[in-house]
């Protein structure tokens, strides 16, 4: 899983990109499937308790440094740490084969500045699969734009990181077997890496299509006590897309987040400092229970009705009956002529999406009027701009 760095002018610029999901790279992707099949190994080799105990043992600590150091810190610097505990972190999130710190928080900043619009890069509107694995199989997502990851990318000894990304994980897996033989390597650390795989990887599918929305965001976060309970507290993802900034992601006592307590652990002996806690005055507000408009929601519903229609009415005029004009009409009010996109040569799709755009910038500025109408009766008018910059 090798990610090549490329200079800040990268073909990666989300404004650049286009809507169709690229194609997964099936060769590139041959040790991602091997690395599958290679706990099966284990079948013919003797397997001990103590094997079970390193596969718990580094599913849960390097699930921590993807977690705390890849997620928190790299991505949305949630809190800070001194340059040689920054560099440790680093490379304790290379041992969990998720590429380097600068590719990873990258491309996560991309998912929370386009949340499930065309610039995000593992939204489940393009499907599960992408969303969970196809995504990073991709040709699309291979390069690091390091536009995105300034801050980090300045530091000479993370752009090295990067670059020898695969150290880590082989001395891991050399000194597995060294020292605990073919039982820790297979069980100890490659079942250990497909299951952290695929519990981080859920945070990015799941939790934006199963469970409860508290918050009402701009995309389709859920918050999930499963995916926290498998994932260190990364489930609470609807908290966390609300105030991206802050270092705890379950924000009630029952929610529960062990990255963040074990945060809190190493603040306390000065290993880690300025814990960005959620601001108090922010938790109770953009509540879909009090009525906040769910503009994610809503968006994604419209998408999803609009998709269907637009098929439909495509249907309808590949129709040799249905002359491509007239099959516009019964979508009625953008056929007016008022609608620039309405010129386009394919006509009824067009019309049908400039009418779509419309609808959800109205709905975008309905959602916009009613935090600003919910700020001024809280009397917090930086509420909202501080949730907005809270994501980098
Ligand atoms: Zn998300
Ligand atoms: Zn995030």
């Amino acid at each position: 899983m090798n990610g090549a760095i490329t200079e800040p002018a990268g073909s990666s610029n989300p404004s650049e990109m286009d809507r169709p999901v690229d194609r997964t790279d099936w060769v590139a992707a041959i040790p991602f499937f091997a690395v599958h099949l290679a706990p099966l190994a284990a079948f013919f080799v003797e397997v001990t308790w103590q094997d079970w105990l390193l596969c718990a043992v580094l599913y849960v600590t390097r699930m921590f440094f993807i977690t705390a150091g890849y997620h928190r810190y790299f991505s949305h610097r949630s809190y800070r740490m001194g340059r040689a505990a920054q560099f440790l972190m680093a490379f304790g999130g290379t041992t969990a084969l998720q590429k380097g710190p600068l590719w990873w928080a990258g491309h996560h900043r991309l998912h929370h500045r386009y949340s499930d619009l065309d610039g995000d890069v593992h939204s489940p509107r393009d499907g599960f699969w992408w969303s969970h694995v196809g995504w990073i199989l991709s040709t699309k997502y291979k390069t690091t734009d390091l536009t995105t990851i300034k801050d980090f990318a300045a530091y000479p000894e993370l752009r090295l990181l990067e670059r020898f990304q695969w150290v880590g994980p082989w001395a891991l897996a050399f000194g597995c077997l060294l020292i605990g033989g073919w039982g820790a390597l297979l069980i100890g650390f490659f079942l250990s890496t497909v299951l952290l795989w695929h519990g981080t990887f859920l945070v990015n599918s799941m939790t934006h299509l199963f469970g409860r929305r508290r918050y009402a965001t701009a995309d389709t976060s859920r918050n999930s006590m499963i995916i926290a309970l498998i994932t260190g507290g990364e489930g609470w993802h609807n908290n966390h897309h609300y105030l991206p900034a802050s270092v705890r992601q379950g924000f009630t006592w029952w929610e529960y987040d062990p990255t963040w307590y074990v945060l809190r652990g190493l603040a306390a002996i000065h290993v880690v400092s300025d814990l960005k806690d959620p601001p108090a005055r922010l938790l109770d507000q953009a509540r879909v229970r009090d009525g906040a408009f769910d503009i994610g929601m809503f968006r994604s519903y419209w998408e999803r009705a609009a998709k269907v229609t637009g098929e439909r009415i495509a249907d309808l005029s590949a129709r040799p009956m249905a002359p491509s004009a007239e099959a516009s009409a019964p979508i009625g009010p953008a056929a007016t002529g008022e609608d620039a996109d309405a010129c386009l040569p394919d006509e009824p799709l067009s019309t049908l999406s400039g009418l779509i755009s419309r609808v959800l910038e109205s709905a975008d500025q309905l959602a916009a009027s009613t935090r600003r109408t919910r700020k001024g009766t809280k009397g917090s008018s930086r509420a909202s701009e501080a949730s907005d910059h809270a994501s980098e």
